[in-house]
């Protein structure tokens, strides 16, 4: 007998903890009681979607966000300066006080020379040499996305340019946003935290525990097919794709809350989940996409 099943519900958004941080900090520093700080976006090996998923943001948008919150001073994607003039001003916030966002991995290989990010006074400044002296000394480290993380597809087999995550290179506290890409929410509020209260409650991987608390199963709206043990037998189909290969169960984030693209839809309701904000992601997560749905 064919089983039946009941369309799961609409997924419904949780911007409110990345909204209020950001409204807070918008508003302490429109009163002056808050001071903006300096901050670099250094874009390390990686195919740029972390900056470009910022540019999604709405809580606010990201030219607000880096007007009203902070002082942008390098983003080689976003500064009007280039060559050496862009690195110029790199070097300038060395001087003083400042937040380091990173996204992209570090590439090791030949001392770093699979990654020369600009030219400094004649010689080519490498991407481990970027991180390392900038990481060194900026107040606050965040890693955005899974390559900063832990590598990501960046240092996925073979990983030709012997790619690593930020935390390998430097000794000191990394606060981890993994994603591919990083929630725009899920950065903006981690920024927000720090500029308002300081670092944010984290798990023993310096993760935010407001984004990576919860399994992505746990909060999922299929999670009735999968206690009832209906699958689906193709992508596409409403009920759960455990047996398709979603790495849900095993990925600690909350996008069936958070929901992506201006708070429209997420991956599973977009086709699966493949864990793409879990360290491990994507060697550890692949095949991303089960076929043999024959197995008990
Ligand atoms: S296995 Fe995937 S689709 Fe099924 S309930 Fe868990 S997260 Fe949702």
């Amino acid at each position: 007998m064919q089983q039946e099943y009941v369309l799961p519900p609409e997924p419904v958004s949780n911007e409110a903890i990345a909204k209020r941080l950001t409204d807070a900090a918008r508003a302490e520093i429109h009163s002056g009681r808050l001071q903006k700080k300096n901050f670099v976006w250094l874009e390390l090996t990686g195919c740029s979607g972390n900056i470009i998923s910022m540019m999604n943001g709405t809580n606010p948008d990201l030219e607000y966000a880096i007007t009203s919150m902070v002082n942008l001073v390098y983003s080689n994607s976003l500064m009007a300066a280039e060559g050496e003039k862009a690195i110029e001003k790199l070097m300038e916030a060395l001087q003083g006080e400042f937040i380091l966002a990173v996204e992209g991995a570090v590439a090791l290989r030949n001392n770093g020379l699979y990654h020369v990010i600009g030219n400094w006074q004649g010689q080519p400044l490498t991407a481990l040499q970027a991180a390392k002296m900038l990481g060194e000394r900026a107040s606050h480290v965040i890693a955005v996305g899974a390559c900063a993380t832990h590598g990501g597809p960046s240092a996925a087999k073979p990983n030709p340019a012997q790619c690593v995550g930020l935390q390998s290179v430097l000794d000191r506290k990394v606060i981890q946003l993994p994603g591919c890409p990083c929630h725009p929410d899920w950065f903006l509020g981690t920024l927000a935290h720090l500029l308002m209260y300081g670092e944010p409650e984290m798990d023993n991987l310096n993760r935010p525990l407001m984004f990576y608390s919860t399994s992505l199963h746990d909060r999922c709206p299929r999670k009735h097919f999968f206690d009832k043990g209906i699958f689906a037998k193709t992508l596409g189909e409403p009920t759960c794709l455990f047996k398709l290969g979603c790495r849900g169960p095993v990925t600690r984030i909350d996008c069936p809350t958070r929901l992506w693209n201006g708070y429209v839809s997420w991956p599973i309701e977009a086709s699966t989940c493949i864990g793409c904000s879990q360290f491990g992601f994507p060697d550890q997560m692949a095949p991303f996409v089960v076929y043999d749905i024959t197995r008990e």
